[in-house]
Formats: C-alpha cells, sequence, structure tokens
C-alpha cells in the first residue's frame, strides 16, 4: 500500500494574534458546528480515491484545533479510522494553543489516539505573548504543559518565535533556557516575518523597535548552539528535536510525499497532482454538501516541477537530498539537470555533495531563499 498523510484544517482562533496571516478568524459555535459536519462530509466523500493508501500520518491545523469540544476531534478520527486504512502507529498530532485546553480535553484527545501534541508558546515573557496578541500568558502554557505530561503525551513540541518587536537577546536566550528546563521532544523556533496585512504591519510605528538584522541573526545562530548543546539535532531550518522525534508529518512535505488536506483552503499533493481547496468559507461548506459535485480544480505537475521541488524541498532538510532518489523518480542523474547549480553554490561553500548526497552548509542555510530560487527554471 501507498502511503498517505492527512492534514486537517480548522480555521478557527480565539482571536487574531497581531501577526498572523494564516486562515483562521474566531466564529460562532453555530458556524463551527457547519464546518464539522462539512469537513465529515468531504473526508468520507473523498476515501474512496485512497482505498490503496495507508494513512501514516495526521496532522491537525489551524487556526486553533484545541479550540473545538473535545468529542470534535475524536469524531474526525473515527471518519478517519473507519473510511480510510490507518496505521496503527500512526503519528498524530494536534496544534493547541494554550488558553484553549482543558486537562479532559486532552484526554479525550489521547483516548481518540492523538499521540503528539503541538503548542504554541512563542514567547515565555507575558509582556511579548501581549504584544503579540496572544490569547494565553506564560503560566497557562506552564500549565497547560504540565497537563500533556500528567495525561501522558510524551511527544510534544512547542513553537517560539525571535525576532520579536523589542526582543534582545537575553530575552529570547530566556525563553530558550525556560522552555528547554522542560525538555520537550521538538522545538520549532521560526523567526517573526512581517506579513502584509497583519494587525503589526498595519500599525507598526505602534510597535517597540524590530531587531536589527544583526541582532536577528545572532538570535539565530545562538539557537543553533543552545539547542544543540541540550541534545537538539536540527533537522530542517527551523526545526529541532530529541532523536527519534521528527515531525513525521512535516518531513512528508518536504520529501515530496503523498498528502492529502481536508478543510477550508487545504493543500494536497498525491501522486504528483496537486490542488487546494477554496479559502471562501460559505463556499467551501456548499460544495461539502453536494460532496459528489465538489470538483477540485488540480494541477498535474510537470517533471519539471517535480524536480524543482526536490530539490528546494529537500534541501531544507540538514541531511539534504539523496542522489539515487533524484534519479529513481526522475530517470535523469542530478548532475546533468542541476550540475551548473551546483557546481555554482559548491564554488562559493554554500553547498557540499559527496557521492550519495547533495546538503546546504550552514553559510547555505543561512541563503537558502537564494539558493533556492536557482533551481526554479
Ligand atoms: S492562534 Fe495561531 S492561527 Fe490563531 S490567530 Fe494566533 S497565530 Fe494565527
Amino acid at each position: 500500500m501507498k502511503s498517505l498523510s492527512v492534514y486537517i484544517h480548522i480555521p478557527f482562533c480565539a482571536k487574531k494574534c497581531n501577526y498572523c496571516d494564516f486562515l483562521s478568524a474566531p466564529a460562532t459555535a453555530e458556524k463551527r458546528k457547519q464546518y464539522l459536519s462539512a469537513l465529515k462530509s468531504e473526508m468520507q466523500a473523498e476515501a474512496k480515491r485512497y482505498e490503496d493508501f495507508c494513512v501514516k500520518s495526521v496532522f491537525f491545523g489551524g487556526g486553533t484545533p484545541s479550540i473545538l469540544e473535545a468529542q470534535a476531534i475524536t469524531e474526525l478520527l473515527e471518519v478517519l479510522k473507519t473510511a480510510y486504512h490507518m496505521d496503527t502507529q500512526a503519528e498524530i498530532t494536534l496544534e493547541m494553543n494554550p488558553a484553549t485546553a482543558t486537562k479532559e480535553k486532552m484526554e479525550s484527545w489521547k483516548k481518540a489516539g492523538v499521540n503528539r501534541l503541538s503548542i504554541g508558546l512563542q514567547s515565555a515573557h507575558d509582556e511579548e505573548l501581549k504584544m503579540l496578541g496572544r490569547i494565553h500568558c506564560y503560566a497557562d502554557f506552564l500549565e497547560s504543559y504540565q497537563n500533556a505530561r500528567e495525561v501522558g503525551f510524551t511527544n510534544v513540541n512547542i513553537d517560539l518565535m525571535s525576532g520579536l518587536p523589542g526582543q534582545d537577546m537575553k530575552k529570547w536566550e530566556d525563553t530558550l533556557q525556560k522552555v528547554l528546563a522542560l525538555k520537550p521532544e521538538h522545538i520549532s523556533a521560526y523567526s517573526l516575518i512581517i506579513e502584509e496585512g497583519t494587525e503589526i504591519c498595519q500599525n507598526i510605528e505602534r510597535y517597540p523597535a524590530l531587531p536589527s538584522e544583526e541582532e536577528d541573526r545572532k538570535m539565530y545562530q545562538r539557537t543553533k548552539e543552545i539547542l544543540k548543546e541540550n541534545g537538539y539535532t536540527r533537522y530542517e531550518i527551523s526545526n529541532y528535536a530529541k532523536e527519534g522525534y521528527e515531525c513525521k508529518h512535516n518531513c512528508v512535505y518536504w520529501q515530496r510525499g503523498n498528502y492529502v488536506g481536508f478543510g477550508l483552503g487545504a493543500a494536497s499533493m498525491v501522486e504528483n497532482v496537486r490542488w487546494t481547496n477554496t479559502c471562501d468559507f460559505d463556499s467551501y461548506l456548499a460544495k461539502c454538501k453536494q460532496p459528489s459535485d465538489f470538483q477540485k480544480e488540480k494541477q498535474v505537475l510537470t517533471q519539471r516541477d517535480c524536480m524543482e521541488e526536490f530539490m528546494f524541498l529537500g534541501l531544507r532538510m540538514i541531511q539534504g537530498v539523496k542522489k539515487a532518489d533524484f534519479e529513481r523518480f526522475f530517470s535523469k542523474t542530478m548532475e546533468e539537470v542541476y550540475g551548473k547549480v551546483l557546481a555554482k553554490w559548491e564554488a562559493q561553500h554554500m553547498l557540499y555533495q559527496d557521492e550519495s548526497h547533495v546538503w546546504l552548509s550552514e553559510q547555505g542555510i543561512d541563503v537558502s531563499n537564494v539558493i533556492f530560487s536557482d533551481f526554479l527554471a
């Protein structure tokens, strides 16, 4: 059987964070109910397409999946378990916001099969959390984290964010050290990106100054050092894990495995065909009422598209890409297709290669977007 990863989008949040441009918004209980019913219809209607696939990972993302009633997660997983072939060892992750996750909900998720939690913390400083528009404080997070452990979650990620307005190295290191003291299995550490249309972007003058590019870079370097010293392996540009705790679901994206996304705006890529669900809430509900008519606009990727993705997604991973995989997928060698690009960046020590692999150097990772764009036709 072929492997499949499933993403389930929950587009609801109690309140929009000031930096967020994800597809998420507050919604009434009635709207949430309608959405869940649509989501189940979509998942059920699509199941027949995946009869020869086995689900190896599930990811409830958002938005804030933890805002839902506990029963909702149980019901969604029930649909998967009955209509799809589920691997009994599947990694099942749920993203949670500390302000919306009670111990009772966690017990229910665990019982339903969730075996990995991803907690959005961002900062251990309440004034930074407030500035970001987060609805929780650090004490809420600590309580959630403790509850997660007491309930028996042994695979927990904590999301953090550096480069915040007014943040200096001392504050960032303090956040890292506080989180490290808790010994989570996985840490995602991203730099804040000011996205257009967000509250921060529109009112940037009301916020403390952003760290300079140099300070931002230093924080990024310190993150790598501190996490390494504490036994976390960096396996992707922004992701660090204790041995054996890399997020299997996200690795599928970077390694171009098959994934199907259910819900509003969810993206899918199965056997080199890509599509994205509508981002319009009412259209999504209407389409799911007649799921047999839920025609998705699909884009069949050309071999060139696939090669480009293979390179720029795979090189996000610290281990890099395998030359043999490239040849197996495309019946051409990496050297034939990208020999000149590889030589150019290798000469600048941005990229290394040996018999079997190509990977980015530390310096290369710092300018990865420039290198990735070189693989595009
Ligand atoms: S909780 Fe996450 S998805 Fe929701 S508004 Fe904040 S950053 Fe966006």
